[in-house]
């Protein structure tokens, strides 16, 4: 058991921070066409300041411009959290429509007493086991296009190994259609595929398209599945 400790620790590191490692070379050869922007319409908690989600955005937007693409923020409101687990706000936003000017929802969760609370009896289990069983973020499958992450500063522990600045470009990637892989090649393609739909004649010109993790076009908003009764 000791021996496999490290492996694990690592395994679930890797899962909880990164989408896959870079490919620079095989990036470079893929054209991803013209600049594009995407809208992103977001909620956030009282805590989160306009600097720190203006911050947010220009890391991911500095990933992004990597594939000519741009996530323009459309701050929608501020409110409070639906439900303390990630489910509950999952379901919260799967209920949710997307709205004309929306290309994908984003909700910024804040940090409560009830967190810190939280993260002091993960971090134990953290360090007990290895398995961090706090969520730093989540995109739902159905569509990819809705999604939370935790955009406040968290415990020192977590620095060392994500920061909201690195889940949201990590979500961002699950936004864009892409899953969890140990290289990014199949990412990149996603993405491309993904622009390469912007020219496809069945798409609502207002809206940008998405590939599901299957492979299914999402190319307008009906197709984006609304869940009313997960409560
Ligand atoms: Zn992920």
């Amino acid at each position: 058991m000791l021996r496999t400790f490290p492996f694990l620790l690592l395994f679930f590191l890797f899962h909880c921070t990164t989408i896959g490692f870079h490919q620079k070379d095989t990036r470079e050869k893929i054209s991803f066409g013209q600049e594009s922007k995407f809208r992103v319409c977001l909620l956030s908690e009282p805590d989160i300041t306009k600097k720190e989600i203006a911050d947010l955005f220009t890391a991911w937007n500095e990933e992004l411009s990597l594939y000519q693409l741009k996530a323009e923020p459309i701050h929608l409101g501020v409110m409070d959290r639906p439900g303390f687990w990630g489910a509950d706000i999952l379901g919260y936003l799967m209920s949710t429509p997307l709205t004309k000017d929306c290309d994908r929802l984003v909700y910024f969760k804040g940090r409560t007493w009830g967190d810190m609370a939280f993260e002091v009896l993960t971090l134990g289990i953290f360090a007990g086991v290895g398995i961090k069983l706090e969520i730093q973020g989540a995109v739902e499958g159905q569509s990819n296009t809705r999604g939370y992450i935790k955009a406040k500063y968290q415990s020192t522990i977590q620095l060392l190994f994500t920061s909201p600045k690195s889940t949201l470009i990590h979500e961002g990637y699950h936004l864009l259609g892409c899953g969890h892989q140990l290289f990014m090649k199949d990412c990149y393609e996603k993405i491309r595929d993904v622009k390469l739909l912007l020219a496809d004649p069945e798409r609502d010109p207002n809206f940008f398209p998405n590939l599901t993790t299957s492979g299914k076009k999402i190319l307008n908003r009906s197709q984006v599945l609304i869940y009313s009764n997960i409560d």
